[in-house]
């Protein structure tokens, strides 16, 4: 598969640079209107009008946006950007899947600007994308490639709406655009591009619950990019005490990464387990907020070889999760240079999914996608290193 790797720009000058406003809440842009002194009374009627250009319309150009005053119109682009995080590389699946890595401009003098993943998974009936909530993470799981990246920030909720600014330019999904012929995107009348987010790029975001929540709302705020929070899923390694908080405050749909159904293995592959232990999280999830037969919490599991594979863990696993409205996620290991475990054999996973399947929860195992181009979680940042060092010792 061609992995296309964009000329390396020079970051962008630090702090000299202008701002962008795409991606930016509405406090934010009203704080934006209120640096460049426009009036106390106006600063609602041009929030909403630059919502409704940014997030509805999809404009790239403060030219385009006819009904503000030409005036303040030149103000806004001396100012401020509509700049979005570059495309460093792009690899399109067999299979349609896309995934990109995004670099984000630089936060102070020293930062040349970090890289996260985003992917872009398509399916007939809807389009889900998978974004990251930090650069890296802090918690090393055993068997996520993630963990082993060095550097970690939050990122911004700018950043983390902007992920689904740049996929939907690239998938031709705002007014006047075209979707791109080169993959399976769905179309028709009233599917969108991208109809579905998942939480589960890199980082843990309920570690960044502030601007994941912030995101959550400029992404479904119905004068704009207007997803229902029913079709975003928050992941989340067990962060006890912010779940209810995300429920409360938010409400999306969550994830709950499981992978094992005995705290002394838990605590090997999601290290944050001796913090939080099964019963604690379980709990976390019998009250949380919102939750019922109609919003399902989805329970992770991923697969690996002779680890958590037997069919009594998969009993227990049913035993486990009884009385809570749940779905479950066979996720079959996607492996990495080095990584200490295999993924388990396909009889071993139907088996396994069989005895979930005869507890009354359907299709369980997640088809892998993308497998040509996502090797693993984490490994397009790295595949991309190796090109760029390569590319390197090329000129030298
Ligand atoms: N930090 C959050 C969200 C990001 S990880 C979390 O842990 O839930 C998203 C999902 O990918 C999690 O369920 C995680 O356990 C899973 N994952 C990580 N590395 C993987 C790998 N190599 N193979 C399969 N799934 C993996
Ligand atoms: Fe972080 Fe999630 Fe990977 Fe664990 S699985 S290291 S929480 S990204």
């Amino acid at each position: 598969m061609p992995l296309s790797l964009a000329s390396a720009s020079p970051a962008r000058a630090f702090p000299d640079a202008k701002r962008s406003l795409a991606g930016l809440t509405r406090a934010e842009l009203a704080d934006a209107l209120r640096s460049i002194d426009t009036p106390e009374r106006e600063i609602r009627m041009r929030v909403a009008q630059l919502w409704h250009w940014i997030y509805f319309r999809g404009a790239r150009d403060f030219a385009d946006m006819s009904n503000i005053s030409k005036a303040l119109r030149a103000v806004l682009a001396e100012r401020f950007t509509l700049a979005l995080p570059e495309i460093v590389a792009e690899q399109v699946s067999t299979d349609g899947t896309r995934k990109w890595l995004l670099r984000l401009d630089p936060i102070d003098a020293q930062d040349k600007g970090a890289e996260i993943e985003c992917v872009y998974i398509p399916e007939s009936d809807r389009g889900t994308l998978c974004v990251s909530s930090q650069v890296g993470c802090t918690l090393n799981c055993s068997f996520c490639h993630t963990g082993t990246q060095r550097l970690v920030r939050n990122l911004t909720s700018r950043e983390i709406v902007s992920q689904l600014l740049v996929a939907r330019f690239r998938l031709g999904d705002f007014p006047g655009l075209a979707r791109p012929t080169d993959g399976l995107v769905p179309s028709g009348e009233d599917v969108r591009a991208v109809s579905n987010i998942v939480f589960m790029g890199m980082g843990e975001p309920l570690y960044n619950l502030e601007h994941v929540e912030n995101a959550i709302e400029v992404m479904s705020d119905g004068d704009g990019l207007s997803l229902s929070k029913r079709r975003i899923t928050v992941s989340t390694s067990g962060v006890v005490p912010q779940i209810e908080r995300l429920g409360a405050e938010c409400g999306p749909m969550l994830a709950i990464s499981l992978h094992a159904v005995r705290d002394e293995l838990r605590d090997e592959l999601v290290p944050l387990n001796k913090k939080y232990p099964i019963r604690q999280l379980l709990e976390a999830c019998r009250d949380y907020p919102g939750v019922s037969n109609a919003r399902r919490i989805t329970f992770e599991y991923v697969m690996l070889k002779g680890v958590n594979d037997s069919p009594a863990e998969a009993r227990e696993l049913v035993r486990l999760l009884k009385g809570i409205p749940a779905k479950i996620n066979l996720i079959p290991f996607n492996p990495w240079p080095g990584a200490p475990y295999e993924c388990s054999d396909w009889e071993t996973i139907e088996r396994f999914s069989d005895i979930v399947f005869d507890a009354g929860y359907a299709s369980p195992v997640r088809t892998p996608r993308g497998r040509d181009i996502l090797a693993a979680c984490g490994q397009l940042k790295s595949e991309t290193e190796k090109l760029r060092a390569r590319a390197r010792l090329a000129v030298e």
